[in-house]
């Protein structure tokens, strides 16, 4: 059944692109102050919003730690504005190219143009950050933005659909929300570029439903990300740095290591070392604060799927559970390890999205690189080893959306760096510089001087003048 908002939803989406395009028609490129400002204007409404943040948050998931929702939903995006805020000047700048021969004399150009309307639709994990990082981008490149928030974060979207009405009219930024059929008709608005981030499955409909319009994409995907530990990396340091990615929001993160690539040799040293330090870290998990719950009952019941399944199949699963706690009424599920997992199991071949993590044994660094290179492009690489060489060998040897060496998730904070799949994880990037070229045009702008040079080649042809460009030319 629709929910309540959703047909009201509907209704507003091609009023407001029409606003939106028409607003933006009368202010097509936005001044840097105009556009520092809008920044200053998100900054504003977020650090005066923080517990009302955390507490949206804690509700959609029924449980979501409240120092997760201040580090990767509420700091990130700060970070993200203080990023784009310093830097915008330098690139609203036109860059100066070079005119070659056959522009002289004369001046060539490029300046970056603000899209115009840009689309964001945004999954229910990070439901703040995903909806600001984009926007963030968007408006620092001069644009306007649509946003589509997740069905399964109502509580989020109501909060950000308010906060940011409080701060832009409705033709600058929009906020939507309500059931699927919004994203479905969402994404088939003709905006001048659409962002997604979600599912590879969805994905695929997004861009079906954007080739119609022509509108660029940006598609922003999921997948299963390794991670491999070198032969020799110390698996004290190792698992650290691997448990901070698989626990962070109970692993409900599109860069959480899905599966572990782990000499044959130290799967035990590893296993024993995990439940350790995973036991430290969470001593109890059900009333824990510092553990987030499963979102809903639909994913909860998708992991514990994949666990029945793989252990019908084979597979050793060990559940760290150190209080010996009761799962059977809660969402909360304790961090798990899977064993033994072979190709016929549902979670060799799906994406995890949760607190489990796949432990494989290899014999050779370039058994784990073929591994990897077997399966679909992952939106992250995570290789532990302090051998320089190694790490260049394996970054050269497998395609990743990005990659970080001797850690887990922690690449996509660093603001500069951009941010994106390959293949079945995605397509296209926002952070970074890349983020403003994302939602940018780069114009080619050609100012020809006063004396016009081409007119000496104007026919008739074959006259000395041709044969000495001709000759200029061909000097090298
Ligand atoms: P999802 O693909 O089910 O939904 C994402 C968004 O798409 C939601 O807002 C939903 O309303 C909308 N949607 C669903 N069906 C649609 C359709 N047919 N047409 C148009 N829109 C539609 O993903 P999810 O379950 O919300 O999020 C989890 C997935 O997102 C995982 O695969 C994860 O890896 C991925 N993810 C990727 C990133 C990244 O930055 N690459 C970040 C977070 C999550």
């Amino acid at each position: 059944m629709s929910s309540p908002n959703t047909a009201e939803e509907l209704q507003r989406l091609t009023t407001v692109l029409a606003a939106q395009r028409e607003a933006y028609g009368k202010a097509p490129y936005p001044s840097l102050q105009e556009r520092r400002e809008h920044l200053d204007r998100l900054e504003k409404v977020l650090r005066e919003n923080i517990d009302a943040i955390v507490e949206a948050l804690n509700t959609d998931f029924g449980g979501r730690s409240a120092d997760e929702t201040k580090i990767a939903e509420i700091l990130t995006s700060l970070e993200g504005i203080k990023y784009y805020r310093k830097r915008i000047k330098k690139w609203m700048q036109p860059e100066r190219r070079s005119l070659g021969l056959m522009g002289f004399p004369g001046e060539a150009t490029v300046i970056h143009q603000p899209l115009g309307v840009v689309g964001i639709i945004v999954p229910w994990n990070y439901p703040l950050y995903l909806a600001l990082g984009p926007l963030i981008a968007a408006l620092a490149a001069g644009n306007r933005a649509m946003i589509k928030m997740s069905e399964f974060t109502p509580r989020t979207g109501e909060l950000v659909k308010r906060l940011l009405a409080s701060v832009f009219d409705e033709d600058h930024v929009a906020v939507f929300n309500g059931d699927v059929e919004v994203a479905t008709a969402f994404s088939a608005l003709p905006f001048d570029h659409l962002l997604f981030t979600g599912s590879t499955a969805v994905g695929r409909h997004i861009m079906r439903a954007a080739a119609d319009n022509l509108t660029p994409v940006t598609l922003e995907l999921g997948g299963k990300s390794p991670a491999i530990i070198g032969a020799d990396y110390p698996m004290q340091d190792a698992v650290e740095r691997i448990a901070f990615g698989k626990c962070f929001n109970a692993g409900q993160t599109c860069v959480s290591p899905d599966y572990l690539l782990c000499p044959e040799h130290r799967i035990d040293e590893f296993v024993e070392e995990f439940k350790r330090q995973i036991s430290a870290m969470y001593p109890t998990i059900i009333d824990n604060p510092d553990v987030t719950s499963i979102i809903n009952d639909r994913q909860h019941k998708r992991l514990q799927e994949y666990l029945v399944d793989a252990e019908a199949k084979g597979a050793k699963v060990i559940q760290i559970n150190p209080a010996n706690e009761d799962f059977s009424n809660t969402r909360k599920m304790p961090f798990t390890l899977v064993l033994n997992v072979t190709e016929e199991m549902r979670i060799a071949n799906e994406e995890i999205f949760g607190p489990l993590l796949i432990v494989h044994g290899y014999q050779k660094l370039e058994d784990a690189v073929a591994h990897v290179n077997a399966g679909p492009r992952p939106l992250a690489l995570y290789y532990f080893d302090w051998s320089n060489e190694r790490a260049r060998y394996v970054i050269t040897h497998t395609h990743s959306g990005g990659v970080c060496i001797n850690d887990t998730m922690s690449h996509v904070a660093i603001d500069d760096l951009p941010f994106g799949g390959v293949g079945d994880s995605g397509m296209g990037q926002y952070h970074g510089y890349e983020g403003f070229l994302t939602f940018t045009k780069p114009k080619s702008v050609f100012r020809k001087g006063r004396m016009n040079a081409t007119a000496m080649l104007l026919p008739p042809f074959n006259r000395k003048i041709h044969d000495w460009v001709y000759k200029l030319m061909l000097k090298g």
